[in-house]
């Protein structure tokens, strides 16, 4: 007898469909015959890491015989003289995905639900279908909304009932770019019952410029249920070393230092993300190369009369007018990689993550092209 072991996992296991990642660039030059492509797909910082977080990980290297300090110490320790909380209110994280696993897998489960966006992060299905827990989708703002495909907070608290034990809201949320304002956010938390978790993503905090975007961490007091998860994938450019951490009451800190792997993560990227934190030139540099490239990107979209998701982010999504997947291959043959985001329920619209001047114009003459053709 054969046994079918796709069928001996959890429902919920065998409901997932594998989260996509954008194209290596080896691979697809390799595929394609073609060289010098620009990957402009997966918010990955143009600039990469900052000099100092480099230095620092590269003097980690002789080091990599020992395992690292599975406390992180000198680690949390920056980082809570960087957000103003003590240290115990710290979880490190292999990427900020890792926090968001961890919440699901110490929090959720069978009977229980998580309350998300449609068009949201592609990892909250995963986490909370992973542990066999039900996903409960809102519907989000409407084409016609300012913030188009963003979260829509009141679908959002309606979802929410006594199983529900998380809630994750991303802001800005990515593949969208849209955000959430200072006061709908306080608002939102307000209502979200003292047992279910309230994780606000911030994987992008450090790009949104606009007046009114809130630094959800000076609620934590407030709201003892609030997780704020960030990372040094994106801003700080150390994607490749899975760095990012959630900031908690003490309380649920405690619980996902609980279900965490003793060493999650490594002594290179410990390092490197101290570094990083020192690094405000680097930031300000990214920041400011972001802010060109999103003006660059929109402008580019205004003269051709193509729509986009206004994105306090580091990317744009763009509406190609047609289905975007046919497009999405016609720019991989021009050497430029983007991302289609049918799967985010967004079948017309290609996210691209804003470059440096050259990559963008890259995108944008490949983009005529193909369009024209
Ligand atoms: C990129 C991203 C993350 C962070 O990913 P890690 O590399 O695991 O830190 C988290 N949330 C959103 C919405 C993202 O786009």
């Amino acid at each position: 007898m054969i046994c079918d072991y796709r069928a001996l996992a959890l429902a919920g296991v065998q409901n997932l469909t594998p989260y996509q990642p954008g194209k290596p660039i080896d691979e697809l030059e390799r595929e394609l015959g073609i060289r010098e492509s620009v990957k402009l797909a997966s918010n990955e910082n143009p600039l990469g890491p900052g000099v100092r977080a480099l230095d620092a990980a590269r003097a980690q290297l002789s080091g990599v015989a020992l395992y690292p300090d599975g406390n992180g110490f000198a680690l949390k320790r920056r980082l809570a003289e960087y957000l103003n909380v003590d240290a115990t209110r710290i979880t490190l994280g292999n990427g900020s995905n890792e926090i968001l696993e961890l919440i699901a897998r110490a929090f959720l489960a069978p009977g229980r639900n998580a309350v998300f966006s449609a068009h949201a992060f592609a990892v909250y299905p995963i986490v909370v279908q992973a542990v066999g827990a039900e996903a409960r989708v809102a519907v989000a703002n409407g084409p016609d909304h300012v913030l188009p495909w963003g979260h829509d907070l009141d679908a959002m608290a309606a979802l929410i009932d006594g199983d529900t034990r998380v809630v994750f809201v991303a802001n800005p949320n990515n593949p969208t770019g849209t955000w959430l304002d200072e006061a709908s956010v306080h608002a939102f938390l307000k209502r979200v019952p003292e047992d279910t978790l309230a994780v606000m993503d911030e994987a992008y905090f450090e790009y949104a410029e606009v007046d009114g975007y809130p630094d959800a961490t000076r609620w934590l007091d407030a709201f003892p249920n609030l997780i704020v998860t960030r990372t040094f994938s994106k801003i700080h450019g150390l994607a490749g070393l899975r760095i990012g951490y959630g900031v908690s009451g003490e309380a649920v800190a405690d619980i996902l230092n609980r279900v965490r792997q003793p060493f999650n993560t490594n002594s290179l990227a410990q390092a490197a993300a101290l570094a990083a934190l020192d690094d405000a030139d680097h930031v300000r540099r990214s920041v400011q190369v972001n802010r060109e490239g999103l003006r660059q990107l929109t402008a580019a979209c205004g003269q051709r009369g193509l729509g986009f998701i206004p994105s306090v982010g580091n990317f744009l999504s763009i509406d190609v007018g047609r289905e975007a997947a046919p497009v999405y291959e016609a720019l991989l043959r021009q050497g430029v990689i983007v991302r289609p985001i049918a799967g985010y329920g967004l079948p017309n619209h290609l996210r691209v993550t804003v470059g440096r001047e050259h990559e963008n114009r890259r995108f944008i003459d490949a983009l005529d092209k193909v369009l024209a053709s």
